[in-house]
């Protein structure tokens, strides 16, 4: 064996589950590398530069947002075993969201990170549900959800204990759902109480620099601790022997071997690069999702507020009777979605974002952008681009399509067909495949998995996935 291409530990992956997992890991002195097919760090949760500009793809806002001296909450929790101090994230506050449902948006949840303001809307919006809403905040809060070895409940049935009202049930749902569901129509309960939580009762920030600080931090902490990457490394093949995961074939074609592998690439994906039924422990691989999105970016030359749209950072919005949160049969589902403005948190005085951003987000049907030839794609991008924008406007103060063309410096779109190019996730799926593996074993008993196929979603939840698969798989087990 040559030592210099052995490792304790390879981590599939460079997202933010795999860094996560990999910090962890280099902290306690355990030969580290991970290897990434791309050229950048932060899978779904990344950035680009386009004509000189830098775009963040994923994040909307860090959920989990609490503030400084509140303990024993995931974003503490990450930080402490990240060794991460609160102040390099540099987080700031949203200043205030919006569930908004109806054909422009007629009822509407205003929620900061102050839960008493939800509250109160829902007592103003929904009265004889108050007392409903008051028991269901109870059972979030009095419910174990990291425990790995929980039975699934359908969170609507739960819900609906509590809740009788159709449309508060719905708008109860789709900010937890369009941010953390893999499953259609419903959720695992378990799932809902971390959304909840992560959403209303505790809130949203970002850094000033998006993205990039984050992965910056990441990368500096993993470096630091003596942990290896290898970028444009892809792995094409998890070459396994005796039952044990034995070693990595690169698409260099170079092998690599290790005692541990993570793999943070999803399960049906890790199935694929070695013999399915090795990985998942059943006779089939896993499904993939169903649940992809399209997201439409509008660069503007002045702040969203100037133009007349307030001070919302984020919106959910439903134009239809009943939320259907679900693949849709065409390419788009315009009916719902979610507007983000990254310039409204609360930045520090005198500091904005240079440009101002719309960026919108709705569900989308991969094979219907799969394999469209180049024309037509970009085609079919145009137009909707112009569907998306045009519906999720509907939901904010009126501006003069003039004016709006006018403070248009420039736009991108993403389909799921540029979400499986740059992440490999199968289908365009996001939050990956609705069963999920809260254990992260596989058959192979030295190949676990992390991030979105071990259940916890969105970055804050990767991040924790990697930190716990690290922790149970491979630190506690040695002591
Ligand atoms: C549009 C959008 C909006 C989002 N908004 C938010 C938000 O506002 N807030 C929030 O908290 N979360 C958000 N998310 C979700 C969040 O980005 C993800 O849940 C999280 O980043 C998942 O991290 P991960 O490490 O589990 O997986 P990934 O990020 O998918 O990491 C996997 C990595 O593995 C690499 N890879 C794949 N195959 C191979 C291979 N064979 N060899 C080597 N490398 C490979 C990929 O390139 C990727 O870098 C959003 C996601 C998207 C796409």
């Amino acid at each position: 064996m040559n030592s210099a291409s052995h490792y304790d530990v390879a981590i599939i992956g460079a997202g933010m589950s795999g860094l996560a997992a990999g910090i962890r890991l280099a902290h306690f002195g355990k030969r580290v590398c991970i290897f990434e097919r791309h050229n950048a760090v932060g899978g779904l949760n990344s950035f680009y530069s386009l004509a000189g500009r830098k775009y963040d793809v994923g994040l909307h806002a860090m959920t989990n947002y609490v503030r400084p001296g509140v303990k024993g909450t995931p974003l503490t929790k990450l930080l402490r075993q990240l060794r991460i101090e609160r102040d390099e994230f540099a987080l700031c506050e949203q200043k205030q969201s919006r569930v908004a449902f109806g054909p422009r948006g007629e009822v509407s949840l205003r929620f900061t990170n102050d839960f008493a303001v939800l509250e109160s809307e829902v007592a103003r919006q929904f009265p004889k549900q108050a007392d409903g809403f008051r028991t269901l905040v109870a059972a979030v809060k009095t419910y174990d959800d990291v425990s790995l070895d929980a039975v699934p409940v359908s969170a609507r049935e739960v819900v609906r204990r509590h809740i009788t009202d159709p449309l508060l049930e719905d708008m109860i749902f789709c900010p937890v759902m369009y941010y953390g569901s893999a499953q259609e129509h419903d959720m695992e309960f378990g799932q809902f109480v971390i959304m909840f939580k992560a959403l209303y009762l505790e809130g949203f920030a970002r850094p000033l620099e998006g993205v990039r600080l984050i992965l910056r931090v990441l990368l500096e902490k993993y470096r630091a601790a003596g942990g290896e990457r290898r970028m444009k490394c892809g792995v094409q093949k998890i070459v396994t022997r005796e039952g044990r995961a034995t070693a990595l074939l690169l698409d260099s074609g170079d092998e690599i071997t290790a005692d541990h592998v993570i793999s943070s690439i999803g399960a049906p994906e890790t199935a694929a690069l070695t013999d399915s039924s090795l990985v998942t422990r059943h006779s089939s691989p896993p499904a993939p999702g169903r649940l992809s999105f399209v997201e439409t970016i509008t660069v503007l030359s002045t702040q969203p507020s100037d133009l007349g749209w307030g001070d919302d950072t984020i919106v959910f919005f439903n134009d239809s009777p009943r939320f259907d949160y679900a693949q849709p049969e065409g390419q788009v589902d315009i009916r719902s979605g979610v507007i983000c403005f990254p310039n409204n948190f609360a930045y520090p005085a005198g500091e904005a974002l240079d440009d101002g951003f719309l960026r919108v987000t709705c569900m989308a049907n991969y094979d219907r952008w799969a394999n469209l030839p180049e024309e037509t794609y970009q085609a079919d991008k145009a137009r909707w681009f112009a569907e998306v924008q045009r519906s999720a406007r509907r939901f904010l103060p009126a501006v003069a399509d003039d004016t709006l063309a006018k403070a248009t410096v420039t736009t991108d779109m993403f389909t799921p067909r540029t979400i499986t190019k740059f992440t490999g996730h199968l289908q365009g799926a996001i939050y990956g495949a609705p069963v999920k593996n809260r254990q992260g074993r596989t058959a192979l008993p030295n190949l676990y998995l992390c991030g979105t196929d071990q259940g916890f979603l969105g970055i804050v939840g990767a991040m924790l996935s990697g930190i716990s698969m690290a922790n149970y798989h491979i630190l506690q087990k040695q002591g």
